[in-house]
């Protein structure tokens, strides 16, 4: 039965039109019976997802993460099978490189963690690597880890493709919408104020990117989001059937690779991370940084290393972008101080591969009061409440993570 009423106009408020928001709606409105609207200032995925990688990569170093993203290579490929084209999802699989022991040791443990959990990672030697990829230059390697349901998505598609679905099932979208105000009313619910009017609804989710901490300032709570600076290189063409390889990941040179059509995608995660106070970040559609190329040098010549044809070819263009990242690098899911508030955001540069599962998360939470996984890691009060007021130390843990996110797990 819906919770809705007639004293609000909808039962669930999404905020944000991004991966998170989208698949929040779509799955609220396939898998219950809450209405629910998403309110979103510019087009729908043009905050941070129309620009990501899109890479979906299920092998994580905790559970309840992988439980998360496996339900989003999931729900990809099955949305993709029912309708090609619709998220432009590529299930081509993953290759996670090890050029160290300690490396390979650490993703034995990781396959195993990851195979308990029913997904389908396996140890490869270098002879079946180059099976599943021959322009692969093996040298060095010791060993990678193969995740065939493992693929990447068009970023921007997945988001439209969700709404689209969305719609289709009864949800509504607003978009061209700005959130100005929110206010909890004596009566329990909750009332938006945006520059198209007033919305009333029971439960608000805010999904809203790293500007989710600006929106959840409104409504009185305090969520811990900086806005960290991420670039991506496009190579010139190769050749249409780079987009058949697999998502390559190298974390002793901190590189990952896609294609995209008939280029490689290059990214990095950078010994010197950018981070900006969200309020300072210009907002406008489709926001990007001056690029500098100069700092993916060491992700470029690596990626290089491994397929030479990049350096025939050259780069094309490198964008850099603003993405909302936690102080410890995971996402947020949770309820947030006043009640039938919730937040869903801190995408930390894995947003687009847990969309699929923050939607079957956030929604199976807010239907029966209940999250269908272990959400600890994802709570928004694992963080010091002393963050709000101490932004050095906020930065600084933030950094830490940052740099650390392809340090060994077992060290
Ligand atoms: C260069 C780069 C590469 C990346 N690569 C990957 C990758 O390979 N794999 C991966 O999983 N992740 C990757 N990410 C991360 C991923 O893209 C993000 O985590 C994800 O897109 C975040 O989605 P979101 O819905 O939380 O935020 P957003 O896409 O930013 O959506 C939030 C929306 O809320 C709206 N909004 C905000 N305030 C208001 C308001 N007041 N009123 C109305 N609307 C509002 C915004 O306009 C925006 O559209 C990458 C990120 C970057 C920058």
């Amino acid at each position: 039965m819906s919770q809705h009423t007639t004293s609000t106009d909808v039962d669930v408020a999404v905020i944000g039109g991004g991966a998170f928001g989208t698949s929040i709606a779509f799955h609220l409105a396939r898998d219950t019976d809450l209405s629910v609207r998403v309110i979103e200032r510019f087009g729908v995925s043009e905050g941070t997802t129309w620009h990501s990688a899109g890479m979906v990569g299920q092998l994580r170093s905790k559970d309840p993460i992988m439980q998360v993203i496996r339900h989003s290579a999931a729900l990809y490929a099955s949305l993709e099978e029912g309708t090609p084209g619709l998220l432009d999802f590529r299930r081509v699989g993953s290759l996670r490189i090890a050029t160290t022991p300690i490396r390979v040791a650490e993703m034995t443990e990781q396959v195993a963690q990851a195979r308990a959990l029913g997904i389908d990672a396996e140890m490869i030697a270098p002879d079946r690597i180059a099976e599943i990829v021959p322009t692969l230059d093996t040298d060095q390697i010791l060993a990678a880890c193969w995740i065939a349901s493992d693929g990447y998505v068009d970023p921007e598609q997945l988001a439209v493709g969700l709404a689209q679905r969305a719609v289709e099932l009864g949800a509504q979208i607003s978009t061209g919408t700005t959130v100005t105000a929110l206010t909890r009313t004596d009566e329990g619910h909750w009332v938006i104020e945006t520059d198209g009017g007033t919305v009333t609804a029971a439960q608000v989710v805010l999904a809203g990117g790293m500007h989710t901490t600006v929106l959840a300032r409104q409504a009185g709570a305090f969520v811990p989001l900086l806005c960290s600076r991420q670039q991506l290189i496009y190579s010139n063409p190769i050749d249409p059937e780079v987009a058949g390889y697999p998502t390559v990941r190298e974390p002793d040179e901190s590189m990952i690779m896609r294609a995209s059509g008939d280029r490689l995608v290059v990214g990095s995660y950078v010994e010197d991370p950018e981070f900006d106070v969200v309020d300072d970040v210009p907002v406008t559609a489709r926001y990007l940084f001056e690029p500098e190329f100069d700092r993916m040098i060491p992700a470029w010549d690596a990626c290089v290393r491994r397929f030479p044809v990049l350096a025939e070819v050259g780069v094309d263009r490198v964008i850099k972008g603003p993405e909302g990242v936690t102080p410890d690098g995971e996402i947020i899911m949770a309820p947030a101080g006043p009640e039938g508030l919730w937040i869903a955001a801190g995408g930390s540069g894995h947003g687009i591969a847990s969309a699929g599962g923050v939607g079957w998360v956030m929604s199976t939470w807010l239907a029966t009061g209940t999250p269908p996984i272990d959400v600890t890691d994802f709570a928004l009060d694992r963080f010091p409440a002393s963050f709000e007021t101490d932004p050095e130390a906020m930065l600084a843990e933030t950094r830490l993570h940052e740099i650390g996110r392809y340090a060994l797990v077992t060290e």
